[in-house]
């Protein structure tokens, strides 16, 4: 759609042609809703050609290797504005529709967020896609298509209240069905063995299954200016046959109703738990049926381009899987080649061990995937004969090597206490296993996953995160990124290195200056949503300092507010003392069954209404709960942001990516050593960052000993202590004492918690107050401040996702660069 192909007249032309077939209305009569679907299917008509275009080029080029990313998330963000920039057509058709009379904002606010996700990993897989079609590389996404999506969180009284997110109400313009690709996944019944009375093979038959057709969606996934489209194709269930009044006798009616709601159920709704496994029978189909539908599409698909000599997938395919969650990829692989292509064991084991790769993103315990034996084997009966198999000859090897050392076994076998260990099968049958920031792959090398870096050290490698600076800074905060384009010109978009070329500048009195005044701009921008939707003003000159991110222990925003309430205690006992205005800005949503992580939750709106409505402290303090936190408005809060909360325990956050998005996006770090932010420390340096608190090895070195005691410090600092009182008095719950007693509990009570303070919240309570001085103290020196600020934009080039999709490509993949060109009329 650059240069020649778009035409603003014939752009115009077909928002009204569109307006008027999809809703017989003039343009005039037409809703905001009812714009945003016809600009959308205008954009998709451009966006058609250069998908044909790049499939086309993929099959002609039968040396393209693709990378299959398989995920149960993907945090899409809205598409519409995201495209428009991908197409580098955003201001032309911005000023098309300016013509018509219409706000491109405005019909873009039209469009729902696809939500298919939960927070980093569903949006690093989202980032990915970009950057792989931006880099020219053959990809899928595969996926579940939710019919509702992470939930739309509203504030009732201080409380979170989840309600569905029905996305696909008024019909998805960006989505495409293709029933012509549906497969067919099958569930439960029994596995009969049988030889084959002419080739005499063992064959292995599934019977009384129930089964479920899968069919797909296409989604397009636009390159940035370079006509490339690639796809990411989500699942949906129906059921197998519609079933048909007339002609049933009373067993066909019941199987009939029964496959109807197995299809309805699985593809309902995302499980909202972020880092957190919860056993579910539900969701393991969801991991099967996904999967399943997807590798009986991807060998289709091999066959027909390539052949049916599958010994050669390896050099075709290769199938990244995004946290435990799609491991059954492993066994599901194993199945096809075996029983439906006939390989042996060893010919089959051969291929999938070529061709799956696994990326870890987490080390805490209560995330890692172990179902049940009996739950998983009457599930998926064949699946469970072969991940036996697998452990059986694992379990071999391991007795071979280390001889009567059961320990070995009981870290590295995968079926093991009655459980199927998913992250040991992915990494014993894949030949990649990844952690996602230097700090994490240095703990799974050298803790969690010791046994088996000993075993297969040439598996391990590291591929820090990043994120895309087309979504992030592009499109979110298009002030600074004209600024930067007028200053440096515009190839940071696609190489973000050369936003480096900015660092000459940060001596630039002007420069600064202006940088600062876009940053007041876009604080001036989140002001009024938040004067729109939370009913609080709040001053743009104040520093604007946010924490924005899943809720949960390990990222303590409990440390953030009980620091909020430890400054507003200073503030009313010493109304004299310097202050510098402060905004604390939070956004969380909290899985919908954890309780303390929603406690913390109305802890921080009961905090946030005592201070903003108390007159004697003269707004110094504001705190602001953004409700609903998602990547639409998360694009705007990381434009305003001056300050980047990124303070969870160290060692926790494998590598976190708001951080990157903060960084940016010109706000400095405050924050622990802790996954990705060590690395944004190495490239902004320590002068231009707030580090605190305890270090990993220190955390680790706690926690291998039993933990600490907190009652030392609680009764040590009386102003912690009497912070951490007011959580029982009544203070932040209108006399109520029992409002606030598991977190209370979770600190000080040894009884309550697996350990009481198992977050250290306590431990770095005072580091973190020190360093937020620190923070007063720089923002206050106005030069000292925006050269920081500055700093922060101009050394993140390592953090975008394309850095990290090259070193996939090198280390892993092995992907070729396919070039799409397209015929300009
Ligand atoms: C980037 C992002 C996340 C991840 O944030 P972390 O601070 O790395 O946990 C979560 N949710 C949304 C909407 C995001 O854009």
């Amino acid at each position: 759609m650059n240069s020649k192909r778009f035409d603003k007249e014939t752009f115009k032309e077909a928002v009204k042609d569109n307006v008027k077939t999809l809703y017989r209305k003039k343009i005039e009569e037409a809703s905001q809703q009812q714009i945003f679907q016809a600009v959308s299917y205008a954009v998709k008509e451009q966006i058609i050609d250069d998908w044909l275009a790049t499939q086309e080029a993929y099959y002609q080029k039968k040396e393209a290797k693709m990378v299959y990313y398989m995920s149960m998330e993907f945090l899409m963000g809205r598409a519409l504005g995201n495209n428009l920039i991908n197409l580098t057509a955003y201001t032309e058709v911005k000023e098309a529709l300016d013509e018509m009379g219409l706000d491109l904002n405005a019909i873009e606010d039209q469009e729902p967020d696809p939500a298919l996700g939960n927070g980093g990993l569903g949006r690093l897989a989202a980032c990915f896609l970009d950057s792989l079609a931006t880099l020219n590389y053959p990809a899928y996404g595969c996926g579940i298509r939710y019919r509702y999506g992470m939930f739309k969180q509203r504030i009732k009284d201080g409380y979170q209240v989840e309600a569905p997110d029905n996305w696909l109400k008024e019909g998805y313009p960006f989505e495409l069905r293709r029933p012509e690709y549906a497969k067919e996944v099958r569930f439960g019944g029994s596995v009969r063995f049988e030889k084959d009375p002419e080739t005499g093979r063992d064959k292995f038959v599934q019977e009384g299954y129930e089964s479920v057709r899968a069919v797909p969606y296409d989604m397009p996934i636009v390159g940035y200016g370079n006509h490339v489209v690639n796809t990411l194709r989500i699942w949906d269930a129906e059921a197998i046959t519609d079933f048909q009044l007339d002609s049933f006798d009373r067993g066909d009616y019941h199987k009939a109703v029964e496959q109807e709601n197995l299809a309805k159920n699985i593809v309902e709704v995302l499980y909202p738990n972020d880092n957190h496994y919860a056993g579910k029978e539900l969701r393991l189909k969801q991991q099967y049926f996904f999967i399943s539908a997807s590798l009986q599409a991807l060998l289709a698909k091999f066959k027909r381009e390539h052949g049916n000599d599958l010994s050669k997938l390896p050099d075709k395919v290769v199938i990244q899987m995004n946290d435990t969650h799609p491991t059954i990829a492993v066994p599901e692989l194993m199945h096809l080649l075996i029983d439906e292509e006939y390989l042996s064991w060893e010919d089959a084991w051969e291929i999938t061990s070529k061709t799956c790769a696994y990326t870890n993103h987490t080390i805490m315990a209560e995330a890692l995937e172990k179902w049940p034996i009996d739950l998983f084997s009457k599930l998926l009966p064949r699946i469970y004969q072969i991940i036996q198999e697998i452990d059986r000859r694992f379990v071999e090897k391991v007795r071979a090597k280390y001889p009567g050392n059961d320990e070995k076994l009981k870290k590295m076998a995968i079926l093991w206490d009655g459980q199927v260990r998913m992250a040991n099968m992915a990494i014993i049958s894949g030949f990649s296993v990844n952690g996602v920031a230097q700090l994490h792959t240095e703990i799974l090398k050298n803790q969690e996953l010791k046994d088996f870096y000993e075993m297969m050290p040439e598996k391990f490698n590291n591929k820090t995160n990043g994120i895309t600076q087309r979504r992030f800074l592009a499109h979110g905060n298009p002030l600074l990124a004209d600024w930067i384009t007028a200053r440096i010109g515009d190839g940071w978009i696609t190489d973000l290195s050369q936003i480096a070329r900015l660092k000459p500048l940060v001596n630039d009195e002007q420069a600064r200056r202006e940088f600062m005044q876009i940053k007041h701009k876009n604080k001036i921008r989140l002001a009024k949503y938040i004067k729109e939707h939370n009913g609080i003003e709040v001053d743009p000159h104040s520093i604007f300092d946010v924490q924005v991110k899943r809720l949960h222990e390990y990222k303590r925003q409990l440390l953030n507010i009980l620091h909020v309430m430890y400054l507003y205690n200073q503030i009313k006992e010493h109304p004299e003392m310097s202050f510098y205005p402060r905004t604390f800005i939070f956004g969380a949503k909290a899985a919908a069954g954890y309780q303390r992580a929603k406690e913390t939750i109305k802890l921080i709106n009961s905090v946030a209404e005592v201070i903003n409505n108390d007159r004697s402290i003269n707004g110094k303090i504001k705190v602001v709960f953004i409700e609903d936190y998602r990547v639409s408005n998360a694009e705007m809060i990381f434009a305003a942001a001056d300050v980047s909360e990124q303070i969870s325990t160290a060692s926790k956050e494998a590598s976190g990516t708001g951080n990157m998005k903060f960084m940016l996006n010109g706000a400095p770090t405050l924050g622990t050593m802790d996954g990705a932010n060590v690395e944004i420390v190495e490239e902004v340096g320590m002068d231009n960052a707030f580090i605190f608190g305890m270090r990993s090895e220190e955390v680790i070195r706690y926690e291998n000993h039993g933990g600490y005691n907190p009652i030392d410090i609680y009764f040590s600092d009386w102003e912690l202590k009497r912070v951490i009182d007011q959580l029982m008095d009544g203070t932040y719950a209108h006399g109520d004492h029992n409002m606030y007693k598991n977190l209370y509990n979770s600190l000080l009570n040894t009884q309550c918690t697996p350990r009481a303070d198992m977050y250290f919240i306590l431990k770095d309570f005072r580091p973190y107050a020190e360093a937020q001085k620190r923070v007063e103290e720089a923002y206050r020196d106005e030069h000292r401040w925006s050269r920081m600020a500055m700093m922060n934009t101009a050394c993140c080039g390592k953090f975008t996702s394309d850095r990290t999709i090259e070193e996939y490509v090198r280390d892993i993949w092995k992907l070729h660069k396919v070039e799409v060109t397209v015929e300009e009329e």
